[in-house]
């Protein structure tokens, strides 16, 4: 059995300190002991969301804290904008027109960035607009979208910006606050380390203002039953306490590296994937590919599913495939949480060696090269900056 490499964009691999934190027993949770617990990651959260806003956890998946965003900010019948570049995006829309809401959309063809021209075009149009709806890393394609430039548009206007960061937070640079973010939604298994169940929501003081002029269409999500429990801190119903001391453990260590430094990490093994992509005579599949992650065409002639089970077998790394319209045209690499260059300079060698048992000409050992030196350049790069 080959050592198993999870190199996909969620689940990620849990680090050794938070599995054995989530192996104890379980403890009862209205006690002193957890409420320490759940105030000391709720202010690592904040060091990661880059944010002084207040952070509220709920017991669900990503889709769960996005379907609180939705419930609790838009009400049947209100305007929504959503900033559509893939399945994720597509999704925020879904869930939308499912309460009854108003959606319009600013559209890309998937693998594109959302232009900010756009957004600023269509929020003249939807003066009206509660929220606009957009995506840190757009998972489904690669793209890492500009919401710095996007918030600035959105938070000159009424509109409240929210954005599923659910795989991006922790895994691209993001100022939460600086960048008008009114809510950001993170889930648990990707950049935080820790396995599905948890959703992190930020929550600023405009996005409250909304809430408590509208009736929520949610009860278990209705966040301010949330807020009201934050001084203790506490949670209105049982948390997934297992998952937050697990969680607990995921913040020290990206505490202890420095969110900046996990940002620059992710970047420096974008770069490397891209330069190893690249020398394999492949393609990157987004226009502005992420930090995060790497989405790659499937060339021609080769069988996406084929390529990536033998990846599996053969070498233990497990790549994601494109979904729904992009299903057997892309495979996508992940390079966020605990992976490192090693991770990658590995896993760049076994497509290649794939790619070569299928008969796809390819220059063994050219990726990681170009991995090596992109590594190498970058650390140049890095030391001129702080030399
Ligand atoms: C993973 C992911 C989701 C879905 O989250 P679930 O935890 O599966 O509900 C939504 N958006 C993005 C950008 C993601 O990466």
């Amino acid at each position: 059995m080959p050592r198993k490499r999870l190199m996909t964009p969620g689940p990620t691999e849990v680090p050794e300190a938070a599995l054995q934190a989530m192996g104890r027993q379980v403890t009862h949770h209205r006690t002193p002991q957890f409420r320490a617990l759940l105030a000391e990651v709720l202010e690592g959260l904040k060091h990661v969301l880059r944010t002084d806003n207040d952070v509220v956890l709920l017991a669900s998946s990503g889709t769960g804290g996005m379907e609180a965003a939705v419930t609790n900010l838009v009400p049947r019948g209100g305007k929504a904008l959503v900033l559509e570049s893939g399945v994720f995006s597509r999704r925020w829309s879904d869930i939308c027109r499912r309460y009854g809401i108003d959606v319009h959309t600013v559209a890309v063809p998937w693998g594109q960035a959302i232009q900010t021209k756009a957004v600023e075009q269509a929020l003249r149009a939807h003066p009206d607009a509660v929220a606009v709806f957009g995506t840190l890393m757009e998972s489904s394609t690669g793209t890492g979208h500009d919401i710095e430039a996007i918030g600035s548009v959105v938070g000159a206007s009424d509109a409240l910006f929210v954005v599923d960061g659910i795989s991006g937070a922790g895994a691209m640079r993001c100022l939460t606050d600086a960048w008008h973010v009114d809510v950001l939604v993170v889930g648990s298994q990707k950049a935080l380390m820790v396995p599905p169940g948890l959703a992190v929501l930020s929550v600023s003081a405009a996005a409250w203002r909304q809430m408590d002029r509208i009736q929520p269409q949610a009860f278990y999500f209705d966040l301010k039953l949330h807020r009201a429990k934050l001084a203790g801190p506490d949670t209105p119903w049982t948390p997934a306490h297992t998952l937050i001391a697990g969680l607990a453990e995921s913040l020290r260590l990206i505490r202890a590296e420095g969110i900046e430094n996990v940002w620059q990490r992710c970047e420096r093994l974008a770069e490397m994937t891209r330069a190893g992509v690249v020398a394999m005579g492949l393609e990157v599949f987004s226009d502005r590919s992420a930090a995060g992650m790497t989405a790659v065409r499937v060339p021609a002639g080769i069988d996406a599913g084929q390529l990536l089970s033998r990846l599996e077998q053969r070498f233990g790394v497990k790549l994601a495939s494109g979904q729904l319209e992009l299903k057997g045209k892309i495979f996508r690499i992940a390079h966020f949480g605990l992976l490192d260059e090693l991770d990658i300079i590995a896993t760049l060698a076994a497509i290649e060696l794939v790619l070569d048992e299928l008969r796809h000409p390819v220059k063994l050992g050219a990726a990681a090269a170009a991995a090596s030196l992109a590594l190498r350049e970058s650390e140049r790069t890095l030391h001129v900056a702080t030399s």
